[in-house]
């Protein structure tokens, strides 16, 4: 399950930053390698702080297996990808920021999505066809 993180409570606990290590479904949608799929659940391993400003910032990673057809042989196939995270939340109007927050708390899911999207690779290759490339 996707955390949020709620700055409201956060602070009033005087808690300024932490950890966040979760996992959860990614969208399939997301995908548009033929015959390719999410193995698993995304885990993601992230740090957040709030800043004074009420600015969070959230940086870490994520990492995530696809299965499916190798997009060279159709062999069965199935790759490790990792992405990064680096983002910033504000409350007020974006200007130059990629995400903001309402009511206090920030919710990660558009993040995420863009982080997975992002790390996506155009295809995957069984370990012969990925041999064979780095000989080449
Ligand atoms: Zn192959």
């Amino acid at each position: 399950m996707i955390p949020t993180v709620n700055v409201v409570v956060l602070k009033a606990r005087n808690i300024y930053e932490g950890e966040l290590d979760f996992s959860f479904e990614a969208d399939s949608d997301l995908l548009d390698i033929p015959f390719v799929s999410f193995a698993a659940p995304v885990e993601a391993k992230l740090r957040f702080s709030i800043s004074e400003d009420d600015a969070v910032q959230v940086r870490g990673r994520i990492d995530f297996t696809l299965v499916g057809s190798c997009s060279r042989c159709l062999d069965p196939a199935e790759q490790n990808v990792s992405g990064e995270v680096d983002a910033v939340f504000v409350k007020s109007e974006p200007e130059d920021v990629e995400y903001r927050y309402q009511g206090g708390a920030v919710d990660l899911r558009e993040m995420l999505r863009d982080a997975v999207l992002f790390a996506l690779p155009r295809r995957i290759l069984c370990s012969r066809c990925a041999e064979e490339e780095n000989h080449s």
